[in-house]
């Protein structure tokens, strides 16, 4: 069963995850037990191919009766040209961040702790390549970008 270790040892992101779990404010709040929130993120919650997915290349399921969490990724990420693992990892990290807002917060979607995540993941928190799995090879389009700094100036003040 791939998790999210696996996936992310195999592409070669294990080492900038764990650090920014480590110092992301989110997980900090379970304190003592920070350590075992990551282990069950990173070794607990399975990574299943799906070719399902039509409307984004990944998704985070927070709950799930029979599987429990799990994130699924369109099989063509596994498989994606070198220009394209950038993108592939912003999806990957995307889902991440659904996963620790969701541990951390109850955030379902992409509020605020959401973003914060993907802030400290070092992308904007914006939905991106949606839409674009039919055709990997161009990724689809992306949409409007705005500098991060922009963002984070937007986003409310909350409690940490
Ligand atoms: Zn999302």
């Amino acid at each position: 069963m791939q998790t999210i270790e696996t996936v992310a040892r195999d592409w070669n992101c294990l080492e900038k995850l764990l650090n920014d779990l480590l110092t992301n404010k989110l997980m900090a709040q379970a304190g003592d037990d920070t350590n075992k929130l990551i282990q069950f993120l990173l070794c607990t919650i399975p990574v299943i191919k799906s070719n399902k997915l039509k409307a984004a290349a990944g998704k985070a399921v927070l709950r799930h009766a029979k599987l429990g969490p799990h994130m699924r990724l369109h099989g063509a990420l596994f498989d994606v040209r070198d220009e394209l693992k950038d993108q592939r990892l912003e999806t990957f990290f995307h889902e991440i961040a659904h996963f620790v807002a969701y541990f951390t917060k109850h955030d379902t979607g992409h509020g605020v702790y959401w973003q914060y995540c993907m802030i400290h993941f070092g992308y904007a928190p914006e939905r991106c390549f949606d839409g674009a799995v039919s055709n990997f090879r161009g990724y689809g389009k992306r949409k409007e970008t705005r500098e991060i700094n922009d963002i984070i100036e937007t986003l409310p003040e909350f409690e940490l």
